[in-house]
């Protein structure tokens, strides 16, 4: 048996252990499982993720694992156990915890939230990098969504986890988040195992906003068709399919879903008509097009955008190539 599957095994016992405080313990039903049920989320949705709570005590996992004969060294190797100095305690005390699964359903870190609105800390923490859990490859709900994703031939991608969570219990199951980091190659490179086609649905804040357009040519440049969706400042995609519930949400889905471009354009122009503004917007959803590996696709955009925007096609084109060629592109 080698390290990878005691890993494997210790964390699957601790998503139990969690799971089971959630269901079972007092302090984990009152306070962990009443939290889940006020946000919104069924018995079944809470059970599908494999939702938990970890007790407020300093060694609450590391006592259950001991009791089961699991060797410590693997709760620390796993993420679960951190050691300082001449102390050990478990990492995830306190909170509901949120098990990251890989593509074949296995546990390999966990996220976990605070439920004190006075919280000093962070508001969710995560497990460290570990043998089993590289944080840029994996996207959180891949494991539940994965075959919707290929049966709808779309990936809705969205920032946190429980905006999975609700838009799984709405129905909308080709959902994964890539948890509050920008978007990396290999989690590009997961998605399009599935389909090349994505919808982004990141928060209607400032940093939500911004975080979309650098997500936006990640994606191009990774050859993904995207589209994206705005939503109303200060929502995100999970307090706004709470609002609206799930089919006038997915109706709201269906009608401001807007292809790249003309997100890009929306986002840049509406801010002002301002001549200088205007070019340099253009200058923007220039250079995203540049960064589409095919031919073909970046020609068709190049039309889309002289018409929606009313500037010379040839115009573009130069522009286009000019920033071709410093990519190495072969030229319109
Ligand atoms: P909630 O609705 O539970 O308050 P959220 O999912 O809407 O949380 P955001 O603040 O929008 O939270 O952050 C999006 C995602 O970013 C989170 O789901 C989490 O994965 C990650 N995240 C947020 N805050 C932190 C943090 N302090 N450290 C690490 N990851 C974080
Ligand atoms: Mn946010
Ligand atoms: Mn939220
Ligand atoms: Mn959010």
């Amino acid at each position: 048996q080698n390290e990878r599957e005691s890993l494997f095994i210790t964390l699957n016992f601790a998503k139990d252990h969690f799971v089971e405080n959630l269901w079972e313990v007092e302090e984990g039903k009152n306070i962990g499982l009443t939290y889940f049920k006020e946000r919104g989320f069924s018995e079944e949705t809470i059970k599908s993720f494999e939702l938990g709570y970890a007790l407020d005590q300093w060694q609450g996992l590391m006592d259950a694992a001991a009791k089961n004969g699991y060797n410590e060294e693997f709760l620390e190797k796993a993420g679960l156990k951190i050691v300082k100095e001449d102390k050990a305690y478990d990492r995830f005390r306190g909170r509901v915890t949120f098990p990251i699964h890989n593509v074949t359903g296995k546990v390999i870190a966990f996220g976990a939230r605070t439920l004190k609105s006075n919280e000093k800390g962070p508001k969710y923490i995560n497990s460290p990098e570990t043998e089993l859990y590289t944080k840029s490859k994996i996207l959180y709900g891949i494991y539940q969504a994965k075959n919707e994703i290929r049966n709808t031939s779309n990936c809705y991608l969205v920032e946190g986890y429980t905006d999975v969570i609700s838009l799984y219990q709405a129905g909308i199951k080709n959902v994964v988040a890539s948890s509050g980091t920008s978007l990396t190659e290999d989690q590009i490179k997961l998605i399009k195992r599935y389909s090349e086609n994505v919808t982004a649905l990141f928060d209607g804040d400032k940093a939500g906003i911004k975080a979309s357009m650098r997500g936006i040519d990640m994606m191009l440049a990774g050859g993904l068709n995207v589209k994206a969706v705005r939503f109303p400042e200060g929502e995100d995609p999970d307090s706004y399919s709470r609002q609206l519930g799930g089919t006038a949400f997915k109706e709201y889905l269906d009608d401001h879903s807007q292809d790249f471009m003309s997100f890009k354009t929306d986002f840049y122009t509406s801010e002002s008509n301002d001549p200088i503004k205007r070019a340099e917007s253009i200058r923007e959803i220039v250079q995203s097009i540049s960064l589409i590996p095919d031919p073909i696709k970046r020609s068709v955009y190049t039309q889309q955008c002289s018409n929606m925007l009313g500037i010379d096609e040839g115009t573009l084109i130069v522009e286009l190539n000019k920033l071709l060629i410093k990519e190495n592109k072969s030229k319109y």
